[in-house]
């Protein structure tokens, strides 16, 4: 493969190169015309290559693949203690409060129902959320609040709904998919507390690109998934208050989450493996862990200077481009993750996030991003394109999917 510049080199234009080394550096990708060239991803919001870091150490742990907790052989052990201190790491990463449970689970998506299921009551949402956040909470009632475009409105008029009626549970994005719009946790959980509701934050977004710390920030619960925070697929978690997890019905019914069973009825445990039945994905949450570690090293004071820098260059690009509009839900919120989505005056993103794959090795993402009810409220055309940058993104991809941009646009339909 192409050499990509090492981890924190200047890009080929002098800006930013990567930040760390990931699993897809140097990768080099066939583009229309033959040949190749050195693939750039600008699609890690959706999932994010795991760091090179993470795949050694899931190579190191493959050896140790056996049943947890109740095994008695060496592996066994070793294994156990790989899912223990995991929840360990991820519990000191996000500022967990020693009475915070943290449940592994599949994904975000899966913490989210998981939690669904222990609320003891309504939940009141935005409409900018990821269907993710929007669609569990259906089950025990949930109120849709749309978004204004100033978030200090947004914000008055989640007052007046959480007084006008009381809710558990408070769900919001701690970024947006879709704008990359980053929303201010602490003054949410605020009012949350205040009209006596908890708060629940859907990390999947936030989490790889800014340091969330539960106990600072007065978070309830936090869900997130490891390959968007560049560990493998299938590993995620959700971290919070244990009362209202153990008064809930076990989220998989089989075996480890129960103390004792007969035929008629079950005795259910209390903790994390009241909601983890079944055997459970060692391997991912052990990648998972070491990703958060992995994030820690880089530090986030340099993550967050790393991809501000990238995502003024970008925004700063695409700003200049003619025929395009990026979507903004709020006015007022000014940080921003590397994330832009846009559509097009004429002609089909589709067909140009088609050519930039096939003729340029650049990979983004066409559509409404699950995030439907947001985007048809923002946009004008059926569908966006959107370009998300993390800590192995460098200039020269930012200036290659310019310059490809500029180009299509430019060529037409
Ligand atoms: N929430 C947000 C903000 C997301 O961007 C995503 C994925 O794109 C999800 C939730 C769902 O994540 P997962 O598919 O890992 O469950």
């Amino acid at each position: 493969p192409a050499a990509s510049g090492a981890p924190g080199s200047a890009g080929a234009t002098g800006g930013p190169g990567p930040l760390a080394a990931l699993v897809d550096a140097g990768l080099e990708v066939p583009v229309l015309g033959g040949g190749r060239v050195r693939h750039v991803n600008l699609d890690v919001a959706a999932s994010a290559p795991a760091f090179a870091a993470v795949a050694a150490h899931v190579t190191a742990v493959l050896p140790y693949y056996a049943s947890v907790h109740r095994g008695t052989g060496y592996a066994s052990q070793a294994s156990t203690a790989l899912l223990e201190d995991a929840r360990v790491s991820v519990a000191r990463h996000v500022g967990a409060r020693l009475d915070d449970d943290v449940v592994f689970t599949r994904n975000t998506t899966d913490a989210l129902n998981l939690l669904a299921g222990a609320v003891p009551g309504e939940t009141v949402v935005l409409d900018i959320e990821h269907h993710a956040n929007l669609l569990p909470w259906e089950r025990r009632g949930r109120r849709v609040l749309v978004a204004r475009p100033a978030f200090a409105a947004t914000l008055d008029a989640l007052g007046a709904e959480l007084a006008r009626r009381p809710a558990a549970l408070l769900s919001v994005t701690g970024a947006s998919n879709l704008t990359g719009e980053v929303l201010p946790l602490d003054v949410l959980s605020d009012l949350a507390h205040a009209h006596g509701a908890r708060l629940a934050v859907d990390a999947a977004q936030l989490l790889p690109h800014r340091r969330v710390d539960l106990e600072a920030s007065g978070i309830d619960f936090l869900a997130f998934s490891g390959h968007k925070a560049y560990a493998p697929f299938g590993a995620g978690a959700l971290v919070g208050r244990a009362d209202w997890l153990d008064a809930a019905p076990a989220h998989l019914a089989g075996g480890g989450a129960v103390e004792a069973v007969t035929v008629d009825a079950a005795s259910w445990k209390t903790g994390p493996e009241r909601h983890e039945a079944g055997t459970p994905n060692v391997v991912g949450v052990a990648a998972l862990a070491r990703a958060l570690v992995e994030l820690e090293r880089l530090g986030d004071d340099a993550r967050r200077a790393h991809e501000d820098a990238l995502a003024a260059r970008l925004h700063e690009g695409l700003a200049a481009v003619p025929g395009i509009r990026v979507l903004r839900g709020f006015d007022d919120l000014d940080d921003r993750l590397g994330i832009a989505t846009f559509e097009l005056e004429r002609g089909s993103v589709g067909l140009v996030a088609a050519a930039l794959a096939a003729e340029h090795g650049i990979s983004v993402r066409a559509g409404r991003f699950c995030a439907h009810p947001f985007f048809d409220r923002l946009a004008t055309r059926a569908n966006g394109l959107r370009v998300s940058l993390g800590a192995g993104s460098s200039a020269d991809d930012v200036d290659r999917f310019l310059a490809a941009l500029a180009r299509l646009v430019a060529d037409g339909p």
